[in-house]
């Protein structure tokens, strides 16, 4: 298959916008997998801030990255990414380059513990005015389950009315498949 799998797809986003020594935020550390591959990109002189309100999540990732020599490189929050304004230090706002949000449950996990709209636009809203110009946020839909629905809806209706002198705003999907395929929601500051 030529056209890029939207999991990959959200990487190579990533990719493009990170490298080392920058900042950048995992939005919903779950396991981890997402804070390790940031922790790769940012190098030994970058950082990033990861949060998560489960404590699963925390331990879980706090595993992987000790795992993977990454520790140092992260400091993770156990609390909403509605905090993001409040838990980033300062002197890194405007330097942030990169954002991602798993939405949806941890796999694995407590499934009734999920992450919703209004929190989630929060985090976007406070992510605009701390990063800087060209930065990414990449947000991947998990709509399978009933709030996910939901925070799918009021996400794209969110993401639509953005300012296109302020961002710009693309949605990656693949619209044939069965069983409600997670899709891509990525956000480049202007
Ligand atoms: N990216 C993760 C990985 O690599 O394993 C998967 C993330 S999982 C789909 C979604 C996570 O979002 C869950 O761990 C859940 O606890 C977390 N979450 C829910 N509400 C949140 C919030 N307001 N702030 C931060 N994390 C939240």
């Amino acid at each position: 298959m030529k056209l890029e799998r939207v999991l990959p797809f959200a990487r190579n986003l990533l990719e493009s916008a990170v490298g080392p020594g920058d900042i950048a935020v995992d939005a919903t550390l779950g396991n981890g997998h997402d804070t390790a591959f940031l922790a790769k990109l940012v190098g030994e002189t970058g950082r990033v801030y990861g949060f998560d309100i489960q404590s699963d999540a925390i331990a879980s990732t706090g595993f992987r990255l000790d795992e993977l020599g990454l520790t140092e490189r992260v400091v993770l929050f156990h609390k909403g990414h509605e905090n993001i304004l409040s838990s980033v230090p300062k002197e890194q706002f405007g330097k942030v380059r990169g954002a991602i949000f798993n939405l949806g449950y941890l796999p694995g996990g407590d499934k009734s513990i999920v992450t919703k709209s209004n929190t989630t636009i929060a985090a976007v809203e406070q992510l605009l005015e701390i990063m800087a110009p060209e930065a990414l946020i990449v947000l991947v839909i998990y709509h399978g389950h009933e709030e996910g629905v939901q925070e799918r809806d009021e996400l794209l209706q969110f993401v639509k009315q953005l300012d296109q002198k302020k961002a710009h705003v693309l949605q990656y999907q693949f619209i044939n498949q069965v069983n409600h395929p997670p899709f891509i929601i990525a956000i480049e500051k202007r």
